[in-house]
């Protein structure tokens, strides 16, 4: 099978940036799947559908019909429509933290994530890639940032997006979901037993992220 590197890590960690960067240089495909769980937060509350856990099985239902498109330009396509904006704002990674908690729509997601493996490779980010959804991966990477360090880099994002932010409920929404994502019965964010650790905090670039996880990947 083609090799797959696993970047996991809690929100805002850098995972993003980081496994975009290592699938460019190494010509890799890349599967966000965090972008999954937001289509499905977005999807199923356009459809008035409750996001709570005795509607899990409608939501994994509705999952099901839907059409995904990564297009090559960063564009993300729902049934057509471009929702690439609509799933970035931090009430769609709230919704995404909300349906990701159910173990039938992580379930509904599994095999559209294996799904993306392909040759050369694969740059797979998100919470399980290492533990759940690739466990035979020969590389997996595990970030860790700070509360405080994660809320600064996402009030940075949306500020340079001309967006407003504000310190005090970014670091509100990324401890509740910091809570979520580890508290949560199916496939809780913890690193793989194999994993590398990588510490993500403020003082290291993004550069010198990449560079050890090449490193890693050549050794
Ligand atoms: O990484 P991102 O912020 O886009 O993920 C949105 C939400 O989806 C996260 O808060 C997390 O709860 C969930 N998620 C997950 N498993 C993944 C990726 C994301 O549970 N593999």
């Amino acid at each position: 099978p083609a090799p797959v590197i696993c970047i996991d890590g809690p929100t805002a960690s850098g995972k993003g940036t980081v496994a975009t960067l290592v699938a460019q240089r190494l010509g890799f495909a890349l599967l966000d799947s965090g972008a999954l769980y937001r289509i499905a937060g977005l999807a199923a509350s356009r459809a008035g559908i409750a996001l709570q856990a005795d509607q899990a099985d409608r939501i994994a239902a509705l999952i099901a019909t839907l059409h995904i498109v990564f297009a090559p330009d960063q564009r993300v396509l729902l049934n057509g429509e471009d929702i690439s904006l609509a799933i970035r704002t931090e009430e769609a990674g709230m919704n995404a933290s909300r349906v990701s908690a159910f173990p039938a729509v992580r379930q509904a997601l599994l095999q559209w994530q294996r799904d993306f493996r392909r040759l050369p490779g694969l740059v797979a980010d998100g919470r399980d890639m290492g533990t759940v959804i690739f466990p035979d991966a020969p590389l997996k990477v595990f970030l860790s940032a700070s509360a405080e360090c994660r809320a600064q880099r996402r009030f940075k994002q949306l500020i340079d997006k001309g967006l407003s932010a504000n310190m005090h409920d970014l670091l509100a929404d990324l401890q509740a979901r910091d809570a979520r994502d580890t508290q949560r019965s199916a496939s809780p964010l913890q690193p793989a037993e194999d994993a590398l650790h990588w510490d993500n905090n403020a003082e290291r670039t993004v550069e010198q992220a990449v560079q050890q996880v090449l490193s890693w990947w050549q050794q």
